[in-house]
């Protein structure tokens, strides 16, 4: 008989889980409360916010084409158009996905899971509990939003990230709460419909963690739409006055007295969903920040089963939750797999995006790893000036000794379709020599990333460096 495979828990890690073991020839029941697959990721999370973005986008570009003498007028927006347009997008995505699980025989089952012992999983659905027997089970539960500790506001304008791509409607004053890749991204969406945006950062920084070369990129353009950003600074009450949200602040660019907002967007973090009824039945052990256990293979201490994506630690994205579940159901089916990438990208899809993968520059000073690093600024790129968009920096972090690639930093527009070359270069040792010899196509902003290999070695031709 076929190994029986249960997922809980439809995310791009579980739904992936489930679709390469069917191919590999595993029985594979796949659960979770929605109705297709999905998962955060394309209900609530990835897909709607970068649908919306899109449209974002289109309003900026628009307004901004009249440096070029193209005007549109002012844009008329249809919110429940727009709204729908979005649901839209996430019902393709879902349905093809509960298509395929179809095509594969992948059993479905919507409903809460949870463990009565470690091969047998309970599933309480709309028509009454199923039991489903398992050789394996794939914890795949993701995560949830967290909210700001010790501040209670149980408001129904306070939003969470759920709730803001529901898109509500457009408030006149928006707080967002958290200058994180979740906030800025939702700030900038509800910036372009027409929100007065001010974000409130606990730390010195936008994107705490990102490179602070890229994120000063990203924030001085967020500075010309947000109406105010403030750093070091923490909200301390919400009151729901009726009229709207009162909001104190404390800290180095808190305003005096309350502020009043329309609504408030809280994205401030994250948390693992490791609550799963009955796990304490198994030998599966949970960490202080709640993540579940894992060793390389993905393997829990319960050797039957293994958990992956946001459950199983950081980084929380969805490519890094997929290319785990690979790993899990390699291993189940006997391949020596092991979950050991060199670099992870990381993608914020703000307005310019900001993308880096490998080392960054903060890292490895914290880590004392020697470094060597190559700037070259989009000002001096071709296709970065036809765009009209010269705000953008690709930064390479550079082995002195073997001049092998060991982080590239991107901040502009398109820089999330362009940071794969450097996640390539680094899992393929390439050096600086190869990404200089490797010839790119003219006018792109791919070039940026071969002329920061230039400029490494003083050669390039649009930046004057002298020789070392
Ligand atoms: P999830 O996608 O969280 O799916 C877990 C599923 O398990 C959920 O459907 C949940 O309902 C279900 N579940 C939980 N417990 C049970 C149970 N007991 N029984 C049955 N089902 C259960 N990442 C990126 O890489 N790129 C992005 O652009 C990006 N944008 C994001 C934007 C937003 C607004 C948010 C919130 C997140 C974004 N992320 C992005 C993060 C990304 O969504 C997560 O990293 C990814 O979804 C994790 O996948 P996962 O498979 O671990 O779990």
């Amino acid at each position: 008989m076929s190994t029986r495979l249960t997922v809980i828990g439809a995310g791009p890690g579980g739904y992936v889980a489930a679709f390469h073991a069917a191919d590999l020839g595993m029985q594979v029941t796949l659960i979770d409360a929605d109705p297709n697959p999905g998962g955060v990721c394309t209900f609530r999370g990835c897909i709607p916010s970068k649908a919306l973005l899109h449209a974002a986008r289109v309003l900026d570009e628009a307004k901004h084409a009249d440096a070029y003498g193209v005007s549109f007028g002012s844009p008329s927006i249809d919110v429940n158009k727009l709204r729908a347009w979005k649901d839209q997008v996430v019902k393709k995505q879902t349905g093809g996905l509960g298509l395929l699980a179809k095509s594969r025989k992948v059993t479905y089952i919507q409903g809460r899971a949870s463990f009565v012992d470690a091969t047998t999983i309970s599933v309480e659905t709309s028509g009454g509990e199923q039991r489903v027997q398992a050789d394996y089970v794939i914890v795949a539960t993701g995560s949830r939003p967290t909210t700001v500790p010790n501040v209670s506001i149980d408001s129904p304008k306070v939003l969470d990230s759920t709730t803001a791509l529901e898109l509500p409607d457009v408030p006149n004053r928006l707080l967002v709460v958290g200058g994180g890749y979740i906030g800025l991204e939702l700030g900038t969406v509800y910036a372009a419909l027409g929100s007065k945006v001010t974000v409130v950062e606990m730390t010195d920084g936008l994107l705490p963690g990102a490179d602070r070369d890229l994120a000063a990129i990203v924030a001085k353009r967020m500075a010309t739409y947000a109406e105010a950003i403030l750093l070091e600074t923490k909200v301390t009450a919400v009151k729901d006055d009726k009229k709207g949200l009162a909001v104190s602040l404390e800290g180095k660019s808190a305003p005096s007295g309350p502020q009043n907002f329309d609504r408030v967007l809280v994205a401030v973090g994250r948390r693992p969903n490791s609550a799963i009824g009955g796990l304490d039945k198994t030998k599966v052990k949970v960490n202080q920040r709640g993540f579940i256990e894992v060793d390389a293979q993905r393997r829990t201490a319960e050797p039957s089963i293994f958990a992956i994506g946001d459950v199983a630690g950081d980084p929380m994205l969805a490519h890094k939750a997929s290319h785990e579940a690979r790993v899990a159901v390699e291993a189940i089916h006997g391949k020596n797999a092991v979950f050991e990438p060199r670099a992870i990208p990381a993608v914020v899809f703000t307005d310019p995006e900001l993308a880096w993968t490998g080392l960054t520059e903060t890292e490895a000073k914290k880590q004392n790893i020697p470094i060597e690093i190559a700037k070259y600024p989009w000002a001096a790129s071709g296709r970065a000036t036809t765009l009209d968009r010269p705000d953008g920096l690709t930064k390479l972090i550079i082995d002195p000794e073997t001049e092998r690639i060991l982080g590239v930093g991107i901040a502009g527009v398109g820089a999330g379709e362009l940071i794969s070359e450097g996640t390539l270069a680094i899992e393929m040792g390439g050096r600086a020599s190869d990404l200089k010899l490797t010839i790119h196509p003219h006018p792109t902003l791919s070039e940026t990333v071969m002329e920061a290999a230039d400029v490494f070695y003083g050669e390039s031709a649009h930046v004057y460096k002298p020789k070392k």
